[in-house]
């Protein structure tokens, strides 16, 4: 059901800020434009590839459309991109903008960053997959971005 393909990583040291928790976890390694790494609290992890994958092009329309601009969306755009894929094993949704949450008690306060010299491994990563978006009707898939812009507070309205 889910693809996987083997990918390139590279180790990041996780320090929780609030626990004191010492973790690794790895991200993709290299040239990684338009290949967006998703987490969850748990850190279960997913691979949205948005050079191939036709969802991407249908979430960033759909996103110009609600926010009335085509300028300036890419935040928005990615922090809605979890919406438009299937949840994690866990039941939690991907995050796809960069945050890390500590494995051991998920709180997001953390600092990270690789190993000196970086350390490189090969993996094997999961895809996103789109089961639950495929089955919904456009002006459904058009109500879920929406609600999810408002959760994330990309609003029409903005500062920039
Ligand atoms: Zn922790």
């Amino acid at each position: 059901m889910s693809l996987a393909s083997l990918t390139k990583v590279v180790r990041w040291n996780v320090h929780c800020i609030d626990g004191g928790h010492t973790t690794r976890i790895y991200v993709l390694a290299g040239d990684t434009y338009g290949r967006l790494l998703g987490f969850t609290p748990l850190s279960e992890w997913a691979v949205f590839d948005a050079w191939i994958d036709p969802v991407f092009e249908e979430v960033t329309g759909i996103v110009h459309r609600q926010l009335r601009r085509e300028a300036g969306a890419s935040d928005c755009i990615v922090s809605v991109l979890g919406a438009a894929c299937d949840p994690a094993p866990s039941g939690y949704t991907y995050d796809f903008t960069g945050m890390i949450w500590c494995p051991v008690c998920g709180s997001s306060n953390t600092q990270y960053g690789p190993d000196d010299p970086l350390q490189f491994s090969m993996m094997s990563v999961p895809q996103v997959t789109h089961s639950a978006w495929m089955a919904l009707s456009d002006e459904q898939r058009h109500m879920l971005i929406n609600e999810a812009l408002k959760t994330k507070k990309c609003t029409i309205p903005d500062h920039d």
